[in-house]
């Protein structure tokens, strides 16, 4: 399989003689994978508009829709449209395409520009950078800085402060900054991005988190905390799985624990688990080991069986890496003798 570590040379050779072209991104899509999505959406349809160029992806939540073109985004695909290039952003496999996993098997050439440390290089062509802060800085990466729009710009961002946990976590590198400083000179508003896309919570939401904030329970010596969301509470609130992302950002601020683990029931039996770490653990490792994936620090998986099942199953796999890491330490730091 060919692998292509520097397509900003050759985005031009990629489009070169493609008539249509499709994009698409995960399922439950987040703030990265709308920004890298309708970023690249968008700088096509303006330097390459002989190309008909559509974007798929499951329902854009609320909050993105700030976001230029969201509208135009398709939830449905044509079981047997054939795409001369299909482009696959911010997917560790192609399953994760969800509904547009069809046209990604049915496209003559395949490109996926991806960071997640889990992922294979699955299309005809990878760009794959798993120290990437966001799938959005690489397709930064692809594109002509000089012909970058605003528009453009606001999607890129918004994804780069998503991925980043607003430019905090370990991911940020100084060229994720200089990034964002190149954004920011386009004209763009960063600070109402970021706060319609990333801070602000509808009162839904906020019952939600705190819900799941009061039921959260501490394991492992507490160096682990876990919570759960059922189907009934999702009713009673009448929240929808958008409105819990961010739970598990706030479980993992919790002082002394390593790792925070949420459950969300979506059948049941089934959960779709979210892990994050503060470093020690590594959570793609476990979310693969089940079926899942991510990154080091925060990998998700759906897992079937009761509440009790999947914790103690993840909980297992957490304790390995911890008991592992404390023997390290031992064996690095010897005991001086008497
Ligand atoms: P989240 O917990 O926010 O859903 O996901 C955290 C990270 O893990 C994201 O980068 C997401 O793409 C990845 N991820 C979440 N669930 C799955 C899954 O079921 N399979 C794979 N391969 N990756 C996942
Ligand atoms: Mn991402």
């Amino acid at each position: 399989m060919e692998l292509m570590n520097n397509m900003k040379l050759v985005l031009g050779d990629i489009l070169k003689g493609k008539r249509r072209a499709a994009l698409g991104g995960h399922v439950r899509p987040d703030g990265d994978c709308v920004g890298s999505c309708l970023g690249l959406y968008m700088y096509l349809k303006e330097q390459y508009p002989e190309i008909e160029t559509d974007v798929y992806l499951e329902n854009v939540p609320e909050a993105f829709r700030m976001i230029s073109c969201t509208d135009e985004v398709k939830t449905q695909a044509v079981e047997d449209d054939v795409y001369d290039l299909f482009i696959c952003l911010d997917c560790g496999d192609s399953g994760r395409l969800g509904f547009a996993e069809k046209l990604f098997e049915n496209a003559k050439k395949t490109v996926c520009i991806d960071h997640h440390v889990s992922n294979g290089a699955f299309a005809d062509w990878n760009y794959i950078e798993p120290d990437a802060s966001s799938t959005s800085e690489l397709v930064y990466k692809l594109l002509d800085r000089e012909k970058i729009s605003r528009r453009t710009a606001e999607a890129l961002y918004m994804g780069i402060a998503h991925d980043t946990g607003v430019f905090q976590y370990s991911c940020t590198s100084p060229e994720t900054m200089e990034i964002a400083a190149d954004l920011m000179r386009k004209g763009i508003d960063g600070s109402e991005i970021i706060d319609k896309t990333y801070y602000e919570k509808t009162y839904v939401q906020n019952q939600i988190l705190g819900r799941a904030l009061l039921e959260s329970m501490l394991i492992l010596d507490k160096r682990c905390i876990v919570s759960v969301v059922r189907q009934k509470e999702m009713e009673f609130f009448q929240a929808v799985p958008a409105d819990l992302e961010g739970i598990v950002s706030q479980l993992r601020q919790t002082k002394g624990v390593e790792v925070a683990m949420f459950l969300h029931e979506t059948a049941p039996q089934q959960f779709k688990v979210s892990l994050r770490s503060k470093g020690k653990v590594d959570v793609s490792r476990i979310a693969g080991y089940f079926g899942g994936g991510g990154h080091v620090r925060a990998a998700g998986v759906t897992m079937k069986g009761s509440s009790y099942d999947v914790i103690n199953n993840i909980t297992g796999q957490i304790v390995l890496q911890l008991d592992k890491e404390e023997a390290d330490a031992e064996a690095s730091c010897p005991q001086v003798k008497a």
